[in-house]
Formats: structure tokens, C-alpha cells, sequence
């Protein structure tokens, strides 16, 4: 029997996939209205090139890319410009935001098509890609050209796609995986061609049999890993796949890797073969607080009160409702968020999905520091973070945390873990840049 990869640390908590894992893809509609960001990704956000009353057609800019980690914005629908205006966005309090009165959601190709990829130079590929707006699509929303284009001196040497979707609830990516393999497989082909990569593979965890199989018939090297909370994680995934191990304060890149989710290699397709700026994403909506858990296919810049529809609607318990898992996801206050190209689920938690919201004292159990992936000591870095202590908590290690919640997960007393650490790294930041400053 083939061993299962996987990584040290790490947690299992329950699934929960078989909410949604067998709905196909919906296709919605994009709503009378819509509020596309012009922050979609990591980076400054784009700046806006139209005004209220302008027509704009599908695929067409709406906003230019600003600086190096920036990408340029289209609408994703024909209509008209209603304003722009700041507006409540799922990954950040508000942003900058167009909103487009949808007439139709017809048209060709924003750009020409490239069926023959292969016969494109690598800087044809990435400036396409750029173009065409694509950022990750797995949760980090950073920019894909990027990501591509490693400064000199920098080899890359493997490319891994990263199918894993670890994240309790969602199975977005899984649906896409086995819906549309060929998006997937075509969009791994330009990557490695662009950066020059030989053999690419797809990590997957073997919890998604139906997908492991499509990709070996697609005749795509498939690495199977373990089901454990955050396989998905980029540096546990390059771990578990390559053994080697992204230093300290580091990126992949520095070890000659590059990592891109399946949605975004499904993109990238989109964009270099058909000529299409990435302007829809496949959303799981999904959690005991909506009443038909779902997969949809939606443009960018529907409100999520308009998926939770299409889902049924809100059961009569909802105690929270988060964009993403209920492991790394961020809470809402308001379903009138838009989805933007990073928005790979909306989960609705009844109070008995929902984890404890008072923390009781740490017990000096170690869990956390048995389960951080990051070889971190949790429960110290959040003692002193409670009590302001920026540089030692930055000894500890603080800005290598990657919010994976795996620590808050296991912990029997419920503790914060993961709020006291985040808010230790925006002061150690904070402090860095005012030295720098
Ligand atoms: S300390 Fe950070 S990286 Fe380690 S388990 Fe907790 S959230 Fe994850
Ligand atoms: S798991 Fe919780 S109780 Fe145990 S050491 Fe860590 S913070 Fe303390």
C-alpha cells in the first residue's frame, strides 16, 4: 500500500463535506446588482477607470492595476455603473467597491484566445495572466503573476497544485476537481510552462477518491496525502509532498517551489486558452444554518445573501456566519458582502456548530504546542501577547503563525489562541515599520 503523505502537527476535525460534496455545480445568475472590489487580492487595490452612468460590457476593466502586487479588475456582467462607494467586503472591514446595474451577462472573450498555448513564450503567458487578473483562488488572493515571476537568481524547480481543501465544509474545490479536470490540467500546463517546470503534480487528500482518479486519468502526477487539518496549508503541503521544509521568515520560492490552488490553475485556463478575465468562482455555502447546502457558480461581486438563497435560505438556527471554514474563516456581521475571487465558501453555523465563545485558563496541557504545524509554542506566545509583551512574543516566533486555528482547535480550555496571536504580529509589524520608518 502506497504510504500517505502528510506533515508533523496538525489536527482532524470533523469534516463535515458530506453537507455538500455530492452537488454539482450550480450556475447562478449574476443579481440586478452587483459590487465588484477593487481589492480582490493581497497588494493595493486597483483604481478605478469608470464613473457612475458609464456603460461597461463583460470582461471589460473597471479598475487598473496600481503598483507591482496589484492586478487590474473587470466587470463581470454588461451594465451599467450605479457608483462607486465603500462598501463592508468579507476579507477586510470595507474597501472600495463598484457597483454595476446587470443588464446581460453575454459576450465573447475579453482577449484573444490562445488554444495553442504551448507555442506562447513565458512572458506572453505571464503578462496574459496578469491581464486577466488572476489572483489565488485558495484564500490568499495573491496576485498569480507574481507568483510566477521570482526574482533572478531564484530557480524553480516544482510546481505543486495544491487540491488538498482541507477546511471542514468546503468542497468547492472538490466539485471542480472532478466537474471541470481538464480547466484544471490545461491551467497546470501553462504554469509549468511559464515557469519552466518539467513533471508538475496536484496534492490531494484521500478523502476525495472520485478526484484522485480523474486526475490519473487526465495522466497528471497525483500526490495522495493524509486527511488532516491544514494539509492545505502551503508549507505543509510542500513538506508533505517534496520534504522540504520553507525557512523560517521565508517563501517557497526560496526552496525552488511554487504553489497554486486548482481553482486558480482553473483560471489561469480560462484566461491564456479562452481568453476570459477571471470574473466567476465556484463558492460552497454550506453548514447546519442554511437549508440546502450547495456548490455555486457565481459572478464575482454577488452579495452572499444571494447564494444563502439560492441554498434555501437560513434554517431557524444561525449563530454565525463566516467567508470560509469554520477553521480559518472570517465572521460577517452583514450577508450583504459581495464574493470576491478569494471567497471559496460561505458557512452558516448553528450555536451548536459554533465553538464556545468564552475561554477559560490554560491548563498547561502542551496540545497546542503537539499540534502547531509551525513547531510553535501557542499557549506562550498568547500569554504574552495578553500581557503586551510585543518582543518576546516575537522571540517566540509570532510572525511564522499562519492563523491555521489548528492551536484554538485542540485546545480543551477554548482559549483565544489565535486572536491573541494575530494581534501580537500587528504589533510586532507595527513596531518593525516604525524602526524602519
Ligand atoms: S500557533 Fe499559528 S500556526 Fe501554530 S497552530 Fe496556532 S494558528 Fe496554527
Ligand atoms: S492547549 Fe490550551 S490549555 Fe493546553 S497548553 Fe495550550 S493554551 Fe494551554
Amino acid at each position: 500500500m502506497t504510504r500517505l503523505r502528510t506533515f508533523p502537527g496538525g489536527a482532524h476535525p470533523d469534516e463535515c463535506k458530506e453537507l455538500a460534496e455530492k452537488r454539482a455545480v450550480k450556475r447562478i445568475p449574476a443579481p440586478e446588482t452587483i459590487r465588484v472590489a477593487l481589492c480582490q487580492h493581497l497588494g493595493a487595490p486597483s483604481t478605478p477607470v469608470v464613473k457612475k452612468g458609464d456603460k461597461v460590457t463583460r470582461g471589460q476593466e473597471i479598475g487598473s492595476q496600481n503598483g507591482f502586487i496589484s492586478l487590474p479588475t473587470h466587470s463581470p456582467v454588461n451594465g451599467t455603473v450605479a457608483g462607486l462607494e465603500e462598501a463592508p467586503l468579507p476579507h477586510r472591514r470595507s474597501g472600495p467597491v463598484v457597483v454595476i446595474n446587470t443588464e446581460s451577462e453575454e459576450g465573447g472573450p475579453a482577449f484573444e484566445p490562445w488554444p495553442d498555448f504551448e507555442s506562447r513564450t513565458r512572458a506572453e503567458l505571464i503578462e496574459r495572466i496578469k491581464l486577466a487578473g488572476v489572483c489565488g483562488m485558495g484564500g490568499a488572493s495573491f496576485p498569480t503573476y507574481v507568483k510566477l515571476s521570482p526574482p533572478p537568481g531564484k530557480k524553480i524547480d516544482t510546481l505543486l497544485l495544491n487540491g488538498a481543501e482541507c477546511e471542514p465544509y468546503l468542497t468547492a474545490d472538490h466539485r471542480l476537481m472532478i466537474e471541470r479536470t481538464e480547466d484544471v490540467a490545461s491551467g497546470m500546463r501553462i504554469l509549468a510552462r511559464a515557469l519552466c517546470v518539467d513533471d508538475p503534480a496536484v496534492g490531494i487528500e484521500d478523502n476525495k477518491p472520485d478526484a484522485i482518479e480523474a486526475f490519473g486519468k487526465a495522466g497528471i502526477r497525483v500526490e495522495v496525502l493524509r486527511v488532516k487539518y491544514p494539509q492545505g496549508a502551503e508549507k505543509q503541503l510542500i513538506k508533505a509532498v517534496t520534504g522540504r521544509e520553507v525557512p523560517v521568515g521565508g517563501l517557497p520560492l526560496d526552496i525552488g517551489v511554487v504553489v497554486q490552488n486548482v481553482g486558480t490553475a482553473a483560471a489561469v485556463a480560462l484566461a491564456v486558452r479562452d481568453g476570459e478575465p477571471s470574473l466567476r468562482r465556484i463558492v460552497t455555502v454550506s453548514g447546519g444554518g442554511v437549508r440546502e447546502p450547495g456548490n455555486f457558480d457565481a459572478a464575482v461581486g454577488t452579495p452572499f445573501s444571494a447564494l444563502i438563497a439560492e441554498a434555501g435560505g437560513y434554517g431557524d438556527d444561525v449563530a454565525r456566519l463566516l467567508s470560509g471554514g469554520p477553521m480559518m474563516g472570517l465572521a460577517q456581521f452583514t450577508d450583504a458582502v459581495p464574493v470576491t475571487k478569494g471567497t471559496s465558501g460561505i458557512v452558516a453555523l448553528t450555536s451548536k456548530e459554533a465553538r464556545r465563545l468564552t475561554e477559560g485558563p490554560c491548563i498547561k496541557c502542551a496540545r497546542c504546542v503537539d499540534a502547531c504545524p509551525m513547531k510553535l509554542v501557542p499557549c506562550l506566545i498568547a500569554v504574552n501577547s495578553e500581557h503586551e509583551k510585543w518582543a518576546a512574543a516575537d522571540e517566540l516566533g509570532a510572525l511564522n503563525c499562519m492563523a491555521c486555528g489548528t492551536c484554538s482547535f485542540v485546545c480543551p480550555s477554548d482559549r483565544f489562541l489565535v486572536h491573541y496571536i494575530k494581534r501580537a504580529q500587528d504589533m510586532i509589524r507595527a513596531s518593525k515599520r516604525s524602526k524602519e520608518a
